[in-house]
């Protein structure tokens, strides 16, 4: 268990703690190819010393060194995107061995197979676009160096029918992978927008369309913490459609779910793009104006309710009005989030027991 611990650390060193799945994915991945890579060549570079090879043992290791050193890279965070820098050196260095190898064969003609590392490797580092143009210049280069009539681009030889062979296999190996990375992404990408889909679900309310509490209270928090950095006035305002339980008696429930509706979009209309509104209860609305100070707010919120006044309502051949009462609070810097809300709410309760379809500030 402890070691399993260990090494997931390992793997995860150079993950940024912001929630980014697909770099965190990215990170990981090129760690653990660091270590397998780093390994792999390393045992190699054993093999083809004890195999006599001090040319292709000396590349080897040097590979396996450039390997480690890319896991290094994230352990301290030497540059300013270790990712990337990374992912290129790993890149380049994995098709400048293939290239070599694919140049001396390796241990006895055996250097090629390792050709298919390079496809999984290359797309999942370099993405879709740039990954394949990465893998067809790969194709191109070592078509030709492969089948170049002069033996100056091979220190060994292959029969025509392994080259061909070769070559083939590795193009059906590289489309594969292609389609593989394409549907991968594509998958990814319909994830992210479902889970934004259910974000937004989460923060709002499904009859009027408005922030609910949970979304209100996240533009709370961020604008508290705002005005708070750089003492800009802030503004509540609590609002609540009066005598609305009459409403329902005389026309019905579903007639009050339309005003419920329809009284948010008239809100909605009235304010500024950096206010925003909330349905935060039942027919109880409330506004957070930045930059706004209580008497700016006492504005507004007289406007809002003439305009609310004067709206007539239809229910079958009934016309009717309603009328709103509010509570206006400026956020003081002693405040916390629940005492400007409470305070707001105890001016809107004074507003109604003063008689309603008015603001008290
Ligand atoms: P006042 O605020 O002026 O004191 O009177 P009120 O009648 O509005 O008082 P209260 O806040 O007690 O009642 C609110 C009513 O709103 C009670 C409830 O039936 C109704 N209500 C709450 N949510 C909804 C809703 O989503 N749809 C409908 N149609 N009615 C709702
Ligand atoms: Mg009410
Ligand atoms: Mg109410």
């Amino acid at each position: 268990m402890k070691f399993i611990n260990k090494l997931t650390t390992y793997f995860y060193k150079g993950v940024p703690d912001k929630d980014d799945l697909e770099s965190t994915q990215r990170i990981v991945v090129a760690n653990i190819f660091s270590i397998l890579g780093g390994v792999i060549t390393l045992l190699m570079g054993v093999t083809a010393l004890l195999n006599h090879k001090p040319v292709l043992a000396t590349v080897l290791l040097i590979q396996s060194c450039i390997y480690f050193y890319a896991h290094l890279i994230f352990r301290n965070n030497w540059f300013s995107v270790p990712y990337k820098y990374s992912a290129n050196l790993l890149s380049i260095s994995l098709i400048t061995l293939m290239v070599y190898l694919i140049y001396t064969g390796g241990v006895n003609g055996t250097g090629p197979l390792w050709i298919y590392l390079v496809p999984p490797v290359i797309l999942f580092f370099g993405g879709l676009y740039k990954g394949s143009r990465n893998l067809l210049l790969f194709i191109l280069f070592i078509s030709f160096q492969l089948f170049y009539p002069d033996p100056i681009l091979l220190a060994t030889e292959y029969s025509y029918e392994f080259k061909s062979r070769l070559l083939y296999s590795f193009i059906s190996v590289s489309l594969l992978f292609a389609v593989y990375e394409a549907a991968r992404q594509s998958s990814y990408k319909s994830v992210i927008k479902i889970s934004k889909q259910f974000e937004r679900q989460a923060m709002h309310d499904v009859l009027s369309g408005l922030l609910n509490r949970r979304g209100m209270m996240q533009n709370l928090e961020l604008e508290y913490a705002r005005s708070k950095r750089s003492q800009l006035n802030t503004s509540l305002v609590m609002c609540d459609i009066d005598y609305f339980k009459k409403v329902n008696d005389l026309y019905g429930h579903e007639k009050g779910d339309e005003i419920i509706k329809k009284v948010g979009q008239i809100f909605t209309g009235e304010l500024r793009k950096q206010d925003s509104i909330a349905r935060w209860g039942g027919e109880e609305y409330l506004f957070l104006l930045p930059t706004t100070t209580s008497a700016q707010a006492e504005i507004l919120a007289e406007k809002l309710r003439q305009k609310i006044q004067n709206t007539t309502f239809q229910s079958k051949d009934r016309q009717f009005n309603i009328t709103v009462s509010m509570g206006i609070h400026q956020f003081s810097p002693f405040d916390s989030i629940d005492d400007a809300v409470n305070s707001a709410d105890a001016k809107l309760y004074q507003a109604k027991s003063e008689g309603r379809n008015r603001w008290i500030s």
